[in-house]
């Protein structure tokens, strides 16, 4: 089966996004052994989608479309397959009430053009979209396949994953059952984690084990074919053993674990609060946590002290350390975490200094670092030397300080 790719939207053609979905299908497509040979990219004008579609059609078996489901005039994807394909547009009642239930919810009003996205290609298989409006769809006619998803990244990938990539496998009359479960590392570049399981990436054949890069650190894909779904399931199981075994202490999660959700988590079930002084991160750490429900429980508050004048009226910190040592310094961190705990009474304290950059800051160079974790009676410090721009050190700098504090929980 070739595939191609059809990504529709003029922002695209206009610089404004990138097309991180073509990366996405593409790579979701080669590790299940579908060739994509052609990426497109088609801006709101039908005219010019239709000329992408049919020199699609002429050399692919499987076009792939995102983008342009929205309610807007300009949201064209399916009007015009429909028109090129000659299959009318109907409502889907399911996909209708979802929306009208989301309007409700929301207290929103529901406009005529709302309704709009719930029409769908007449005898396609649509594909619920769980985080969105859209429905997306997928049909078989005319010898093709033609799957639309919509633009936004967060509804097409699960939707893509999850109800997509099976439909595709039954296409090609694949009868066995397909699991794979994503290994989630952080601390460790790709290089270095595929230089470490080099030999069980050589070695493995059923599951596979593919490599990806992504904000949230490293990931390891394991897919694993069987008779069954429990029994590719037991394939994949050893795998993670071995990788536990090898570089555990690199691995934060599973499947759809962030830094943030997995801390949260593991706060919840270990029962323990937290508060953090930040200073180079001015809340990010603390507003990376209160993205997950329920984590008033264990996150109890937390101080932006951005200046040494603050760190030591707010927080108490000895002007006499901060002479000797500086800010960007390992007590100063340690401080910083210890003095936040007593003062919200948790406890873990979190306390993060640096120089986040482009300067150096109190004669550090930019991208240093200190994180402090103050816990049962003891606080630690670690550094970091990033050498990214200011606000990825800022970004990275919390987002370790999430993974120091997984590592920490783990054993607590
Ligand atoms: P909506 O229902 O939100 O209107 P849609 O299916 O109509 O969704 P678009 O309007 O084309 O999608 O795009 C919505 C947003 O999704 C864009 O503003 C952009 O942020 C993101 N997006 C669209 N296409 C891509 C792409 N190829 N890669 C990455 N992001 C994309």
């Amino acid at each position: 089966m070739k595939a191609e790719i059809i990504a529709v939207g003029s922002e695209l053609l206009l610089g404004q996004i990138t097309n991180t979905n073509a990366r996405f299908i593409s790579s979701r497509l080669a590790e299940i052994g579908v060739d994509v040979y052609y990426q497109t990219v088609a801006g709101d004008n039908p005219a010019r989608l239709e000329e992408a579609i049919r020199i699609a059609e002429e050399r692919a078996d499987l076009l792939v479309f995102s983008g342009g489901l929205g309610p807007t005039k300009d949201d064209l994807t399916k009007e015009t397959i429909a028109r090129h394909i000659g299959i009318a547009l109907e409502m889907d009642e399911d996909a209708l009430h979802s929306i009208e239930d989301y309007f409700e919810r929301t207290g929103r009003e529901m406009t005529a053009n709302n309704r709009k996205q719930a029409l769908v290609l007449k005898g396609s298989t649509i594909l619920a979209n769980h985080h969105g409006m859209a429905p997306g769809m997928a049909l078989a006619a005319n010898d093709h396949i033609y799957i639309l998803l919509p633009g936004p990244p967060h509804e097409m990938e699960p939707m893509f994953e999850k109800l997509a990539i099976p439909y595709v496998h039954r296409a090609l009359g694949r009868k066995e059952a397909i699991v794979s479960t994503v290994v989630k590392f952080y601390g460790i570049g790709e290089a270095e984690l595929a230089f470490k399981v080099q030999d069980l990436l050589d070695s493995q054949s059923n599951p596979t084990i593919a490599p990806l890069a992504s904000r949230d650190g490293v990931t390891l894909r394991l897919t694993a074919k069987a008779d069954t779904p429990e029994l590719a399931r037991t394939l994949i199981l050893p795998v993670i053993g071995d990788l536990q075994e090898q570089v555990g202490e690199f691995i934060y999660g599973f499947d759809d674990d962030t830094l943030s959700s997995k801390a949260a988590e593991l706060l919840q079930e270990k029962g323990l609060s937290i508060s953090a002084a930040e200073s180079l991160t001015a809340g990010l750490f603390t507003s990376l946590l209160a993205e997950h429900a329920g984590i008033s429980v264990a996150l109890k508050g937390g101080m932006t002290v951005y200046t040494e004048e603050e760190k030591i009226r707010q927080l108490g910190l000895d002007p006499a350390m901060l002479k000797r040592h500086g800010v960007v310094s390992s007590e100063c961190a340690g401080a910083l975490a210890a003095s936040v705990r007593k003062r919200f009474l948790t406890d873990i304290g979190i306390g993060l200094t640096g120089a986040a950059g482009p300067d150096p800051h109190d004669g550090q160079p930019a991208g240093t670092v200190w994180i402090g974790i103050s816990f049962a009676g003891s606080t630690e410090t670690y550094q970091l030397k990033l050498s990214g721009s200011r606000n990825s050190n800022r970004m990275r700098a919390a987002n370790f300080t999430l993974y120091y504090l997984i590592r920490k929980l783990r054993t607590a």
